[in-house]
């Protein structure tokens, strides 16, 4: 037997378990110790039955005197036997499991572990674990120890898995051990094969932690020289060195109509420094909704720019690429640059004029959406390009736009923007490849949106509160979970044609509703956002599609309907649609859900308008999926509990920058091929 041998071959695994085990990921013997425990019970602590004390989890060991069945007038049968050790007598009482009579005899030496029960004259154990100690004096397997627990299927049971996984531990010394002995040794990590062994039988809760402590290293050692690694391979790159054109950027920011931020002014600068470099730039521009985003990446394209190279912006939605172009191309309307928006609704004939121009270098601006990632699109020389709400489109579309230009052969600086802000711990390792500038400041004079839960017996006040404001002037977006002209009539969700409805014939008969999603045709949506921009209209009932980036100042009220159907990143973005100008602003968070889940998470978003404290809430509810983005690929399985852990995400970096430095990663096959499972969550690939 060695450790590729099939589980099919273990004794006592037939057909049925090994299908039950294939379910689980296990073929082999290295598979099936390669299964670790879910947790401990802790049974080590073996007692005399006189020292005992109430409700202690402990184990005994002791003679079995009179175990028998009985069954009670409700049909239960009742195992009830009774133990002893030199001290004293214990009862123990297992419910249904009549066949135990079989097993266990009156003489026979057992161990027991479990909870003790107290009552007024007997001491006893409900349902405890227990074991025979047979006679070779060997070492127990569930009772009288540290116990693993697995992650059970239906039909293998912890008990099963440890009697399977005890006779293999023989065969762990042929486990490779793919840490270099200098890492190991500096970091006081035990070996691979030892660390497994004590996940399984723990000697002890001190030997359990050292081997926690080393699978933990590997875990973040492994990520983290996935991610500098893929940093490495950048730096031998080659982007266009665009210099910072200081007089030009201060004649422009001072132009503008409102002063920047110093969070602006301070991230603007550091994306200049990096675009004055010959190494790409790869940087994170994050900032809470409304913190000003898109002027940083005006100012950085403009600079880009009036040096003759190209810029690019991706944007996530049409509406928001229509909103951006106007935007960017008013305020660079004095530099008399070339600016083209490119979207999938731009008419063949146009694209291909504009694709030509691209290529020629002429155009010098280009926003828009996916269609900016067709085949047709092929930069001259591309000095910038920028993904604005870059959690909204997958690794594969992102690396789309680091292409080599025609001209220079060079890659663009790539800038991605987000206002779902990236917990630190994330930006240090899933996202460690990137730099960050961060806007951690709104600009002036914005006020907190006060934002409530409204259960259903509170609609209608709520529909009054909103007419008042609606009557100051104000409009509202109402945000619902689904199109169609009926309600999902199962979930009773909320859809925007039943809601317009509603509220254009029922609720408000005296505004003007409007509605949009995104089955609607390009030219249709952008005459209602341009007439809600307007306020031509009072209300604009929409689906999601106006989760990100949309920016009309005057909009100070949000309802979100079912608002337990969405994510907290995304309920935040929605907020962050009002909240944009002078006035006070509300949102509304409509749910029927009384879940507990839900109940949280719309308290954490009530809570507080801080993007960042939502963004760690949110981490730890839902995982890292939706930061990463990559969750439908399979984001491979860190541990949470160490994705939070600063300390050890420090020491990981620390030891792979150490080891990158010294070693080329590829040379070393095993702990390469370790890091490949990574590819799939870094940006580069
Ligand atoms: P986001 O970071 O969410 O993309 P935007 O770039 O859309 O934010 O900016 C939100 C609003 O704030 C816009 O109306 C923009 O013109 C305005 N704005 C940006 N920077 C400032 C500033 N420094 N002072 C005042 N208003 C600003
Ligand atoms: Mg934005």
């Amino acid at each position: 037997m060695n450790l590729q041998t099939p589980i099919t071959e273990l004794l006592g695994v037939g057909e049925q378990y090994s299908r039950r085990l294939e379910k689980l990921g296990i073929k082999t013997t290295e598979d099936l110790i390669l299964y670790l425990p879910r947790r401990w019970d802790d049974y080590s602590h073996v007692v005399p039955i006189n020292r005992i004390r109430p409700d202690e989890v402990i184990s005994i060991r002791g003679k079995v005197w009179e175990i028998s069945n009985k069954r009670t007038r409700s049909g239960m049968n009742i195992t009830e036997a009774f133990i002893a050790d030199d001290t004293g007598t214990i009862k123990a009482v297992w419910f249904n499991q009549p066949f135990l009579t079989n097993s266990l005899k009156a003489g026979d030496e057992i161990c027991l572990a479990g909870k003790v029960e107290w009552s007024r004259n007997t001491v006893s154990m409900t349902s405890p674990s227990y074991e025979k100690i047979g006679d070779e004096e060997g070492d127990l397997t569930h009772v009288g120890r540290i116990v693993p627990v697995y992650a059970e299927t239906e039909g293998v049971s912890s008990k099963w898995l440890r009697s399977k996984i005890k006779p293999l531990m023989k065969l762990i010394y042929g486990l490779r051990d793919y840490l270099p002995e200098d890492i190991k040794e500096e970091y006081k990590l035990i070996d691979l094969p030892a660390a497994i062994r004590q996940m399984h039988f723990p000697e002890n809760a001190l030997q359990l932690k050292r081997a926690k402590d080393r699978l933990d290293f590997d875990e973040m050692f492994l990520l983290q020289l996935a991610v500098l690694n893929s940093r490495k391979k950048l730096d031998h790159e080659r982007a266009i060195a665009i210099p910072f054109n200081e007089a030009l950027i201060k004649g422009f920011v001072s132009d503008l109509p409102f002063k920047l931020t110093n969070a602006q002014r301070k991230s603007a600068w550091e994306i200049l420094q990096d675009l004055a470099r010959m190494q790409p730039m790869n940087r994170l521009l994050q900032g809470d909704v409304g913190s000003g985003k898109t002027v940083v990446a005006a100012i950085t394209m403009l600079n880009a720019a009036m040096s003759k190279n190209q810029a690019v912006l991706l944007c996530p939605t049409e509406i928001l690429a229509k909103q951006h172009f106007a935007g960017i191309s008013k305020l660079l309307k004095p530099f008399d640059i070339d600016c083209v928006l490119l979207t999938g609704s731009t008419p063949k004939q146009e694209k291909d004029e504009i694709y030509s121009r691209i290529r020629d270098g002429e155009i010098l601006i280009v926003i828009g959406t996916h269609a900016l990632l067709e085949k047709g699109v092929e930069f001259w020389r591309l000095g910038l390009a920028i993904v604005d709400e870059q959690h909204r489109f997958g690794v594969d579309q992102r690396a789309a736009l680091r292409k080599e230009s025609l001209s220079t052969k060079t890659l663009p600086h790539f800038l991605t923007m987000t206002a779902t802000p990236i917990p630190r711990t994330l930006t240090l390792t899933v996202f460690g490849d990137l730099d960050v500038s961060i806007l951690n400041e709104l600009p002036p004079g914005r006020k907190p949106v006060i934002t409530r839960i409204v259960s259903g017996e509170k609609r209608e006040d709520g529909y009054h509160f909103i007419e008042q404001e609606i009557n100051k002037g104000r409009q509202a977006f109402v945000i619902c979970p689904l199109i169609g002209e009926e309600t999902d009539e199962e979930n009773e969700k909320k859809s925007v044609m039943n809601e317009y409805n509603n509220l254009s014939k029922r609720v408000y008969p005296n505004l003007k509703v409007s509605y949009i999603h995104g089955k609607m045709k390009s030219d249709e949506k952008e005459k209602i956002m341009k007439e809600f921009a307007e306020r031509k209209s009072d209300i604009l009932v929409s689906t999601s599609v106006i989760e990100v980036g949309i920016d009309i100042p005057n909009s100070t009220i949000m309802i979100i309907e079912d608002a337990d159907r969405f994510g907290l990143s995304q309920l935040h973005q929605f907020r962050g649609r009002v909240g944009r100008g002078e006035h006070q602003s509300y949102c509304f968070l409509f749910t029927k859900s009384r879940t507990e889940a839900t109940l949280k998470r719309l308290s954490a978003l009530a809570g507080t308008n801080d993007g960042f404290k939502l963004a760690e809430t949110d981490l730890e509810l839902r995982g890292p999926g939706d930061f990463i983005g990559s969750r439908q690929h399979g984001t491979p399985d860190i541990k949470m509990k160490n994705l939070m852990d600063i300390v050890l995400i420090k020491k990981c970096r620390d030891a792979a920058l150490k080891y990158l430095m010294k070693y080329n990663l590829e040379n070393n096959t095993v702990l390469y091929e370790k890091t490949k499972i990574f590819d799939s969550i870094l940006y580069l690939e």
